[in-house]
């Protein structure tokens, strides 16, 4: 709140729509509307079942465009399936296989904290040696007495 006024920090914001949900008389949704993209839910058949990844948190997506970026979208995702998937595996379970970092950059989109399922245990992403400055080389001696008890 300022003052009286309820601000949301728009770069924060995750579109999780809890706010919308609780407080449907003090906000509603805005003009800028579309669709956020999960991939790879399916029922158990060969293995378990599975929940979706979230890939894009927010996609616009209008009648006026034809959903031309939805179906770009979704055709890329089933070309690289028919190139990569095994037979009878889902596009979740050949997610799985090859790993969400793989697959984000079959699709050409970058890693952003929406990835992560859980924080800590669980980070998905993991740097290459050129995107971490100084690369993973280090005086091990040095890095030792940095964290000597
Ligand atoms: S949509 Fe979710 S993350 Fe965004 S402001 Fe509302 S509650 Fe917060």
């Amino acid at each position: 709140m300022e003052g009286d006024e309820l601000k949301i920090d728009d770069k924060e914001c995750t579109r999780c729509m809890h706010c919308i949900n609780v407080m449907p008389r003090a906000l509603r949704p805005g003009a800028d509307q579309g669709a956020t993209i999960c991939v790879g839910a399916k029922a158990p058949i060969l293995d378990g079942a599975q929940f979706s990844t979230l890939i894009v948190p927010f996609m616009k997506v209008s009648k006026d465009n034809d959903f031309e970026e939805l179906i770009d979208f979704i055709e890329t995702i089933w070309d690289w399936w028919m190139e990569v998937g095994k037979n009878r595996e889902r596009v979740g379970e050949t997610m799985q296989r090859v790993g969400l970092p793989t697959f984000l950059s079959v699709m050409g989109i970058e890693p952003i904290p929406q990835h992560i399922r859980e924080p800590r245990s669980n980070p998905y992403i993991f740097w290459k040696e050129e995107e971490v400055e100084g690369g993973f080389e280090r005086d091990i001696v040095e890095f030792r007495k940095r964290h000597a008890a």
